[in-house]
């Protein structure tokens, strides 16, 4: 592995310092400018005064008390070329890492603001892997409080511990990127290309936007839902992690203007074409433990012909999710003369599908949480906010076609408002036969140890220290047998 070494340079339009050359100019500019007019009487007599006429006072709004950087980010991953890098402005107050509350950077050099109180950085460097994995878990976790409409604590966050998650974008040489509640902690790991010729090239998995925001998905989902995390739950639990990481990607995607366009552009319009989604490095979904990249929106696939593999299962609430998205999309854009921009259409309804998922997880059960939990929830949440019935059709047509749920009335019909409709049985979907799930095409963060342990076995470890004896007497709160 080679030290990264800062000699590349960075493009002029991405930087919004003033350059040397552009203080040297102005200096020039203001010399041989003409001398300016002497500057008016201050001091007017009150006839000179009254001849103005009266003095028009226009209200200013007060200003809010706000601060932002501006920083430079992947817009998608270095390697897919065309689309490159993306300035942005970060709301909020942030330090030297960059970090502010919520999210602490290790591993990495730190990184000051500039005298603007920017983060600019060059390329291919450390210190811009730093700025780039902070912005993006920023990002995420911004857009997903936004969905609820409140701040999202982590899973460890209570009245007392407001310790923020800590994030390695260079966190060790193996081909992985993971979410540990334990360490309190997102890793994004490096490795080089296989199968490339020497010098194989390093594959830094926190400059995947995807990457970095698929991870961060678990953390915010496991903060939401604690016991979705859990290896003995139903196979769909753990498949709603991996979808909803694989969801946040896209949607965090989306959620940019220029992205949403090139999306519109690439589909002519029709997101159920999904040749967009699924064009991403493969090295990179490597690094997760897949073979087809990360965009798994990219199927048509059901529940009868996938396995009870967390990942493979995920597959069909992803697609079922972005396919509802783009029947939502079709309803809502308006191509007439007097129509929306359709990628700020696209943008809009990407924000609602997202807002919708955020609060119909919310709503569904804490533990053993299935597919047709958060889709009838959905349902329910599309109702109350007065959506046309057409939403809550797509929802029961794209679920009903992917095996998830039955319809009790034809699809051609519309839903009664306040129809609940079945689970498909699937009895083949199953926990292996130690009873807890097959998470091996998972991502790290579902293959990590300390996520794979069976609650219930530590708390038989536990529960038979209870009847132990020896030790000082403590005044610690056994955990009660399960009832
Ligand atoms: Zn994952």
């Amino acid at each position: 592995m080679t030290e990264i070494i800062d000699n590349t340079v960075l493009p002029a339009a991405f930087v919004p310092t003033p350059t040397r050359e552009f203080n040297a100019a102005s200096v020039n500019r203001g010399a041989a400018r003409p001398p300016s007019r002497p500057a008016l009487e201050l001091v007017r007599s009150t006839d000179d005064q009254a001849a103005a006429g009266p003095v028009i006072t226009i209200p200013i709004p007060p200003l809010p008390i706000s601060f932002a950087s501006r920083v430079l980010i992947y817009k998608q991953d270095p390697s897919v070329a065309e689309i490159g890098l993306r300035r942005i402005l970060l709301r909020g107050l942030f330090g030297t890492g960059p970090s502010n509350n919520r999210i602490h950077l290790s591993g990495v050099p730190p990184v000051a603001p500039n005298s603007m109180n920017d983060f600019i950085q060059t390329p291919d460097t450390a210190t811009f892997d730093a700025v780039h994995t902070f912005s993006v878990v920023h990002l995420t976790l911004a857009m997903c409080q936004r969905a609820v409409g409140a701040a999202i604590k982590w899973q460890w966050n209570s009245g007392s511990n407001t310790d923020p998650i800590t994030v390695f974008p260079h966190a060790g040489v193996t081909m992985n990127a993971f979410y540990s509640r334990g360490e309190k902690a997102l890793k994004f790991f490096y490795f080089n290309k296989p199968g490339a010729p020497a010098p194989a090239p390093v594959i830094y998995t926190c400059r995947s936007l995807d990457i970095v925001a698929h991870e961060c998905g678990h953390a915010v989902l496991d903060s939401l839902k604690p016991g979705w995390l859990s290896a003995s739950a139903n196979p769909q639990t753990g498949a709603l992690h991996e979808a909803f990481g694989d969801l946040v990607a896209v949607f965090l995607s989306l959620s940019q203007l220029d992205q949403a366009e090139a999306l519109i552009v690439q589909t002519k319009g029709n997101l159920h074409n999904k040749n967009f989604l699924s064009d991403v490095a493969e090295q990179f979904g490597l690094a997760l433990g897949r073979d087809n990249g990360l965009r798994n929106a990219d199927n048509d696939k059901k529940l009868s012909q996938v396995t009870s593999e967390v990942h493979d299962l995920s597959q069909v609430f992803t697609g079922g999710v972005y396919d509802i998205l783009a029947d939502i999309f079709l309803l809502e854009r308006n191509l007439g003369v007097a129509g929306e921009d359709e990628a700020l259409t696209l943008v809009n309804c990407a924000q609602y599908v997202f807002r919708l998922l955020l609060r119909a997880i919310q709503a569904a059960p804490a533990t053993n949480a299935t597919f047709a939990d958060v889709v009838n929830k959905m349902l329910a949440i599309a109702a109350a906010d007065g959506k046309p019935v057409a939403y809550r059709n797509a929802i029961r047509n794209q679920f009903t076609a992917r095996e998830v749920v039955v319809s009790p009335t034809p699809l051609t019909q519309d839903m009664a408002s306040d129809d609940i409709l079945e689970a498909v049985d699937h009895p083949f979907l199953r926990v292996k036969e130690n009873g807890l799930q097959d998470r091996s095409g998972c991502c790290g963060t579902m293959r990590l140890r300390e996520h794979q342990l069976d609650e219930r076995y530590l708390e038989d470890e536990l529960r038979q220290l209870q009847g132990g004896i020896g030790g000082e007497e403590d005044p610690h709160e056994w955990p009660k047998a399960a009832e």
